[in-house]
């Protein structure tokens, strides 16, 4: 039995304006009440996190997390946001190398693996993201793809530090698909992603880090994955767009 503490993400990505934003989180907190079973961490988008932040109680469990920042501290980087103006909101977590952003923009590991390195130095949680095409799983590539991606995204980061990332396994056949990987499938690649990170770093750490799951994660899947030995939260997205159905998965209800 392991002690890492669960941790439930919902990211928004380019959803809910203001007012919506504001909306939810009334909602969601009444619908937790005092839970605190695991770490819940809620990302808006950049335009939103202000008004979330004001509402989120900062000792509560209820966290806030941005989808996005930019390395360097502050500069002539146009449309981009530092990390530092993060911890301005009490953002405690940052998304980094989510797949849309690979794919839409063009991130290379090498990016990333500064992104990761900024938001480490703010003390800020990165949810690094890795995880295969559907091509490289069927070719039968996926541990050599994730392991890469472990290993450049996390170059030349200290043990003492690497244990404050959140690995999160996304598979991107399984985003916003509908086809989530089975648990099988999923506990098969977190198992593998601990190994990799026990190689790169050492045993103490990969046990320490916590690594989810995400892709097509519903109410309906979401605890199947979950009692999976090596999967220690989810990060969610089209289902965490909705209080009841973000809220059940939390609540398993
Ligand atoms: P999804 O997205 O839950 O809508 O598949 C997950 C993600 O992209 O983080």
């Amino acid at each position: 039995m392991n002690t890492r503490k669960k941790i439930i993400a919902g990211n928004w990505k380019m959803n809910k304006t203001v007012s919506e934003a504001k909306a939810f989180v009334h909602a969601l907190l009444k619908e937790l009440g005092d839970y605190s079973a695991a770490d819940i961490v809620i990302c808006p988008p950049f335009t939103a996190l202000q008004a979330v932040s004001e509402l989120l109680d900062h000792s509560s469990h209820v966290r806030l997390g941005a989808q996005n920042l930019y390395p360097a501290s502050h500069g002539p980087y146009t449309g981009e946001i530092s990390p530092w103006m993060l911890r301005e909101f009490y953002c405690h977590y940052v998304i980094v190398g989510h797949s849309e952003r690979r794919i839409h923009l063009g991130e290379s590991d090498e990016f990333i693996n500064k992104k990761v390195k900024a938001a480490l130095a703010a003390s800020l949680h990165p949810i690094l993201c890795i995880g295969e095409a559907l091509e490289e799983r069927q070719r039968g590539i996926w541990k050599e793809k994730i392991g890469s991606q472990l290993e450049l995204d996390l170059m030349a980061i200290e043990e003492k530090q690497v244990v404050d990332c959140i690995i999160a396994y996304e598979p991107i056949w399984a985003i916003g698909t509908g086809k989530n990987a089975t648990s099988e499938q999923a506990q098969e690649v977190h198992f593998f992603i601990r190994e990799q990170l026990t190689k790169l770093f050492s045993d103490q750490i990969a046990q320490k880090i916590r690594i989810q799951y995400g892709g097509s994660v519903t109410p309906h899947n979401a605890q199947e994955l979950l009692a999976c030995p090596d999967i220690d939260g989810l990060l969610i997205g089209g289902a965490s767009l909705d209080v009841l159905s973000f809220s059940s998965i939390i609540l398993n209800k």
